[in-house]
């Protein structure tokens, strides 16, 4: 970070808090004590910190800066899931989703780009092209956003909103250093998702993080020509290298990897492609969720019907016995799978 950029106080990890608590002058247990009031107390000044003495608070206050995202709009779903459109401080705006469910967690769907060049088909964030990678900060605040929304703390966070975070991983690796530290927002690592569409070599870069983060593949086809018509970013990787990178992924971190495939009528949902599918799944460590494809205003892919669904399930479940077909959330609410930024006017989805 350049010494004349103030220090984004929300996207710094415990060492870089106290890499400049040494710069001016103050002692490690400072950084915790910062590290608190950002991500514990949630504070929009450093004059709130009152353990902090005056002349760090000032000194803070002139070299860092506590960046949160303007609410700019917020839409309640009828299964109580909320949609935030974010507007960041050079105007951009991007989308996260809070959900919650009947056991009492509280999930953040969190952005990790202003659009998004994979160009996913069936996805608004892919048709809207990429603007920018999102710093760590702008990352973090999501999930303060959505524990804001819902009145209570965050129990779970996927990467799984506005953009590839696998192409952001610099950043993105950092706003997981803050989330799942207990000295900041304090969400242990196995409670957090990152979702890709398979690059394998930032797949095996991901796997040297110091916690057990989950991952899942937006799979959708194990059918190579399928999968590059519905995800074309992944044509510069065959099925077969991406298979190998989450079997190496899920060794290093102990836990299974997740298939996400989005059912879509009369593209995905053959026999064959369940077949493929659970061909593919063979020997890795994996479970499968399946999901209808959410319908996207402009484009033409239908969810199949729910019989056509079931029957997809039960021929997967012939091999692969760990599936699921789960139901979309948010979708009145254009905060489901493929449909985030349609209220920001722009085009969005989910990795
Ligand atoms: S589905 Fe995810 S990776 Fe694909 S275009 Fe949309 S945001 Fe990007």
């Amino acid at each position: 970070m350049p010494s004349s950029a103030p220090a984004r106080i929300a996207g710094m990890s415990i060492e870089e808090l106290e890499a400049l608590m040494a710069e001016l002058g103050q002692p490690a247990y400072r950084a915790r004590q910062t590290a608190a009031w950002v991500h514990r107390r949630g504070v929009r000044s450093f004059d709130s910190m009152t353990d902090l003495p005056a002349e760090l608070r000032a000194l803070l206050s002139e070299r860092a800066e506590l960046a949160q995202p303007l609410v700019r709009e917020s839409r309640r779903s009828r299964d109580g899931s909320v949609k935030l459109l974010l507007e960041l401080e050079d105007g951009e705006r991007i989308e996260s989703v809070a959900i919650p469910d009947e056991d009492g967690r509280l999930t953040a769907c969190v952005s990790t780009q202003a659009g998004c060049p994979c160009g996913c088909v069936f996805c608004m964030t892919g048709r809207s092209g990429y603007r920018r990678n999102l710093d760590s900060a702008e990352i973090v605040c999501q999930v303060s956003a959505a524990a804001s929304s819902a009145g209570r703390p965050v129990t779970n966070v996927v990467f799984m909103g506005m953009g590839e975070p696998l192409l952001n991983l610099e950043e993105v690796t950092r706003a997981l250093s803050v989330i799942t530290d207990r000295r900041c927002v304090g969400i242990g690592s196995r409670h957090v998702t990152v979702s890709t569409v398979g690059i394998p070599p930032a797949i095996d870069r991901l796997s040297g993080f110091r916690g057990q983060v989950g991952l899942a593949l937006s799979l959708h086809s194990a059918v190579e020509q399928t999968r590059r018509r519905l995800v074309p970013y992944s044509r510069r990787w065959s099925l077969a290298d991406i298979r190998e990178s989450l079997v190496r992924y899920s060794s290093a971190v102990n836990r299974p990897v997740t298939l996400e495939y989005c059912l879509i009528g009369g593209v995905n949902d053959s026999r064959a492609e369940a077949e493929a599918l659970t061909a593919f799944a063979r020997g890795v460590r994996a479970k499968i969720n399946l999901i209808g494809c959410n319908r996207v205003e402009g484009l033409p892919w239908r969810s199949p019907s729910p019989r056509a669904m079931k029957a997809f399930r039960d021929w997967v479940a012939e091999s692969c016995p760990v599936v699921t077909l789960r139901a979309s959330r948010g979708s009145d609410i254009s905060a489901a799978c493929g449909q985030l930024g349609g209220v920001s006017g722009g085009v969005s989805g989910s990795g």
